[in-house]
């Protein structure tokens, strides 16, 4: 297996904003309405979360074998922050007392965790839906052959972000020799029945545009990878979703950098979709930090905009219909159809 480039992840480079308080002072200076302010003149303030946790998920560590250009977790493999066997135990058990039917594993790489194939199997035998959130290349290093097998015998859904069905596109964002290996662990995935119809083994990919732009539609989008990624490839999967890039950790500072934060900004505002609103995942999603912290989002997560509460303090009553914690990040999940 040939080795992927990496490039140094902020906090590496010392970069001022691997400090989230950076970051959130960034965006709040934007020339921008306050997103509360926008959902307010379509009547659809305050942003409260819905009545039960659908989902938990949990971030196990900022540990990656890539350090993509958008990552939003500022992830690679120099970073440190893994989650704690207590922070673990805590969250296996709010799955089992709240009957929570998903938990979506997250990371970095989330298979880095030694962890990691326990926290499954725990899950599945509370009778959980478990998602993972994988790069894909994860399954080409040696320690970690064994993941495709062990999905498909846990039944997990894969979750796979790649940001374009070409060599030139994903390599660009995610480092050289990314297609190829992410290609390598699809074929696996499909030899295995993922993505084949009939066998309830789930692949479902995301892509994110690569430039300061929001993504196709995601009906289009899915016919044209279809089409590539079988004709070139022989790969299928089940769906394709599309992600508007947020604007926090890397991506923010590549924007800032080259000058075009306040054009992706005011294009994100212009695209306001008050029909996207209901379908927040911050509505159904508790989100756990490698130290127990707890968040509206995986996002909120990066910025520090945590709840009050720990994992090792919440109750139930503390999240229904909480007030959901916004910023200028917040028009990412609601320009044009959506950000899923
Ligand atoms: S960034 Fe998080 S809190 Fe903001 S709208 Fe999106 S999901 Fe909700």
């Amino acid at each position: 297996m040939s080795s992927l480039r990496l490039m140094p992840t902020l906090r590496r480079q010392g970069h001022p904003l691997a400090d989230p308080l950076a970051q959130q002072q960034i965006l709040a200076a934007l020339p921008v309405p306050p997103f509360n302010v926008t959902l307010a003149a379509h009547g659809l303030e305050p942003l409260r979360a819905g009545p039960r946790v659908e989902v938990l998920q949990i971030n196990v560590g900022r540990r990656c074998n890539q350090t993509c250009r958008h990552c939003h977790v500022d992830a690679g493999p120099d970073r440190t922050e893994i989650m704690p066997p207590e922070i673990i135990s805590a969250c296996l058990d709010l799955l089992a007392r709240w009957q929570i039917p998903v938990l979506d594993i997250t990371g970095g790489a989330p298979e880095m965790h030694p962890a990691f194939a326990t926290i499954v199997r725990r899950a599945r035998a509370l009778g959980c839906h478990v998602i993972d959130r994988c790069n894909l290349t994860i399954a080409q290093l040696p320690n970690y052959r064994y993941l495709p097998r062990f999905f498909a015998e846990q039944q997990v859904e894969i979750i796979a972000s790649l940001p374009a069905p070409d060599p030139a596109g994903t390599d660009g964002q995610r480092g050289d020799g990314v297609f190829a290996q992410s290609i390598a662990t699809l074929r696996e995935l499909n030899a295995l029945g993922y993505g084949q119809s009939g066998s309830g083994l789930l692949l479902n990919l995301i892509a994110n545009p690569t430039g300061p732009y929001l993504p196709d539609p995601q009906g289009m989008l899915e016919s044209h990878w279809r089409a590539v990624l079988a004709e070139q490839y022989g790969i299928v999967f089940n769906r394709l979703y599309t992600l508007t890039n947020v604007p926090i950790s890397r991506y923010l500072a590549c924007l800032h950098e080259s000058g075009q934060l306040n054009d992706y900004i005011q294009l994100l505002v212009q695209s306001f979709n008050p029909a996207t609103v209901a379908g927040l995942m911050c509505r159904t999603t508790l989100s756990v930090g490698w130290d127990g912290r707890l968040y509206d989002c995986d996002f909120n997560q990066m910025l520090d905009l945590a709840l009050p509460q720990t994992i090792l303090q919440v109750t139930l009553p503390d999240l229904v219909q909480r007030d959901i914690r916004t910023a200028a990040h917040c028009y990412a999940c609601t320009a044009a159809a959506g950000s899923t």
